[in-house]
């Protein structure tokens, strides 16, 4: 089937499920996806020049400067072939990032085709980032919650490891909430005008939040038993 080329943008708190959700509609609609908070943890890991410069930053649940992710950014849109979409999951997060996002655009021609504003309660965030582990090992890392003893026992019968992100220790999701709430949340504001702003609901399992998002953007309902 031939889709459309979207170009879309992923907004909502920590635990609303970007990542999550850029996987899915990365291979539902054959976008080329980067998670900046990912690729930044890479780095941390491999040790690079710019892991280094921004490890202590992530610790704290402070943003990362906005010279050094527009630099990131712009380098990586250039790169995706014409006739590809794409898909930005934790960019832009501050006014300055989404005008300079709005300047390689211009210039690349790509206009944006959709804004999704996942919407989740701070209760419930604090529940998922709280409980959030990652299984390492063996195998793709797998995103767990605490609660869900089936996912913590498969994980342990792969050899996996359980590992919780230092940034979601309890002192630094308040932080990482706050955060959102003054510097990014704002940004939909910016975009209202464009009429290319969806409000999502972002609770629930993860398929009916695919589901609601690509209703959302291609304006054609989808139901999450057919994503399966
Ligand atoms: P995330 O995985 O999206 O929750 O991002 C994890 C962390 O990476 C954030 O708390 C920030 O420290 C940093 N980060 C990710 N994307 C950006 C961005 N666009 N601007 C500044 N910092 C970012």
């Amino acid at each position: 089937m031939e889709h459309s080329i979207y170009h879309v943008l992923l907004f909502g708190p920590p635990g609303a499920g970007k990542s999550t959700q850029a996987e899915y509609l990365m291979a539902h609609w054959n976008v080329a996806a980067i998670s900046t908070g990912k690729l930044l943890r890479e780095q941390i890991a491999s040790g690079t020049p710019i892991g280094l410069r921004v490890r202590d930053v992530l610790a704290r649940g402070e943003l990362v400067d906005d010279a050094l992710m527009i630099e990131i950014l712009s380098a990586w849109l250039k790169d995706i072939p014409r006739g590809k979409g794409f898909l930005l999951d934790g960019f832009p997060r501050t006014i300055p990032q989404a005008q300079a996002l709005d300047k390689i655009l211009n210039e690349l021609a790509r206009p944006l085709s959709a804004v999704i504003d996942l919407r989740l309660s701070v209760s419930e965030a604090v529940h998922r980032l709280g409980g959030r582990r990652i299984c390492y090992g063996n195998g793709p890392d797998e995103i767990i919650h605490i609660n869900d003893e089936a996912a913590i026992a498969r994980c342990l019968e792969r050899g996996g490891l359980l590992v919780q992100r230092p940034d979601d220790l309890p002192n630094v999701i308040v932080k990482r909430l706050a955060v959102y709430e003054a510097e990014t949340e704002p940004l939909i504001n910016y975009y209202r005008g464009r009429d290319i702003v969806h409000h999502v609901d972002a609770s629930g399992e993860r398929e009916q939040v695919a589901a609601r998002i690509m209703t959302a953007v291609e304006g054609v309902e989808h139901s999450h038993t057919a994503l399966v």
